[in-house]
């Protein structure tokens, strides 16, 4: 296949040269859209399909493209973003901890991971702690404590140990992991799966019930289905998957990777009904939007069965996401992100039901984590006039685009947010 002329001229230019020469800076600030595009497209493999927008800047919960229009983040890069972009006191934390050190794999002591330790066992209420750095790893190193415990601690046989999942879940990409996803684009053609997950519709506890069996170790949900639109368990599941699980003695493993740290109005969102975990998995925001850095966290005599060599990873625990993930767990603990999220939702869901529209079909959520479900039909031109009026937003499942902007925004964005999405809606009513 030719190289594109823009990438052709740049290869023959030597990009890698250019940039020994003049740095980076030119070569970032010449590149158009559709250079960028179309380099993207051809040097990258094609696993995503971005909206048609090269970001060039981000502050706060605005980000800028290369010809200058501004958008609303409403992505927050799936609540990764807690404080929106470039966030000064995570960014602070950072530089110190750059004049110290960065990076120094688990083979040593660090003090910066030891505080972040205690401080996540704090900040979660849980007894111990297992850093990695992305949410998948979190979940797969979730359900290696989970079999582990099984077999260890609960008496299970070898290779017997069962997992009970939900429908529509999402928990990452790995091979084990979308092995029990139930949608049909994250598994084809990456078979064998591994055995040992059993699905079951979410939110049913009927459901779950059936498929608890002697070699039941965990259940492994996610408190709102944020991937699969923005799904709401119906009000009880939680306190009833929680007693199902004690009756059974069989792990509660929430994935509270895009509803933890506060964004549902809750610091975690199976508090809502008091559900307590016996394991939890976090990612996401845990890095303060600049950082990756996942865990698991639990009870002592769940995580204790993790031993030297059993598991690991290079990066996990690295001083600088600690530092990163210290400076959010401090901020977070203020207690005024609670009580905000659960103010600016309700006056982001008053204003969006208020708008009553011929296109929504329904609108759900908790706090900032809100999904507007359009009517069938309506979904391809919505991106587009989300865009032109200045919000930048994109679907999950279920034709539901989400709404999730940082939880440190103000009402005034939130009526601009509420505001744009209608008149987006309009446009897209009467182009129909
Ligand atoms: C994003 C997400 C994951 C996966 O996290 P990655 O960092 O992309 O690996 C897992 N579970 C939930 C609920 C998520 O939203």
């Amino acid at each position: 296949m030719a190289l594109p002329k823009n990438i052709a001229g740049s290869v023959n230019n030597r990009t890698l040269a250019s940039i020994r020469e003049q740095g980076v800076e030119p070569l970032l600030a010449e590149m158009s859209h559709k250079e960028c595009l179309e380099t993207t497209l051809h040097f990258g493999t094609h696993n995503y399909h971005p909206i048609d927008v090269t970001i060039v800047e981000g502050h706060g919960p605005w980000v800028t493209d290369d010809r200058g229009n501004v958008y609303i983040d409403c992505v927050s890069c799936y609540s990764a973003l807690a404080f929106g972009h470039a966030p000064e006191l995570i960014l602070d934390a950072m530089r110190e901890q750059c004049k110290r050190v960065t990076l120094t794999g688990r083979a040593v002591y660090t003090r910066e991971l030891a505080l972040f330790l205690r401080v996540l066992c704090e900040f979660t209420g849980m007894d111990m702690a297992c850093p990695m750095n992305t949410g998948s790893e979190a979940v797969e190193t979730a359900i290696k404590i989970a079999r582990r415990w099984a077999y260890g601690v609960k008496g299970l046989p070898q290779d017997r140990a069962e997992i009970i999942v939900a429908h529509e879940n999402f928990h990452g990409r790995t091979t084990t992991v979308v092995g029990f996803s139930s949608e049909d684009n994250y598994r084809a053609g990456f078979g064998p799966f591994a055995p040992g997950f059993i699905s079951v519709p979410f939110g049913d506890i009927d459901a779950v019930k059936a498929a608890i069996t002697p070699n039941t170790a965990a259940v492994l949900m996610e408190p709102i289905q944020a991937e699969g639109g923005i799904l709401m368990p119906p009000v009880g599941f939680m306190k009833e998957l929680r007693t199902l699980c004690t009756q059974h003695n069989v792990l509660l493993v929430w994935d509270e990777i895009q509803t933890g740290f506060c964004r549902t109005g809750f610091r975690f969102a199976w508090q809502a009904e008091d559900a307590e975990p016996d394991l939890m998995c976090l990612g996401k925001a845990l890095g303060g939007g600049v950082m990756p850095i996942s865990a698991v966290v639990g009870k002592r005599e769940i995580m204790e069965v993790l031993t030297p060599g059993s598991h690991g990873s290079t990066f996990g625990g690295n001083p600088l996401a600690c530092a990163a993930a210290i400076a959010t767990l401090v901020e977070l603990d203020s207690g005024l992100y609670e009580p905000r999220c659960r103010k600016l939702g309700k006056l982001l869901n008053d204003r969006l039901h208020s708008l009553d529209h011929p296109v929504v079909h329904e609108i759900r959520g908790r706090g900032l984590l809100v999904g507007v479900e359009v009517v069938p039909g309506y979904d391809d031109e919505t991106t587009s006039a989300f865009l032109r009026n200045g919000i930048l937003t994109k679907e999950t499942r279920h034709r539901t685009f989400r709404i999730a902007p940082p939880l440190n925004c103000d009402e005034d964005l939130i009526i601009a947010i509420a505001t744009r999405v209608n008149k987006a809606l309009d446009e897209v009513h009467c182009k129909q």
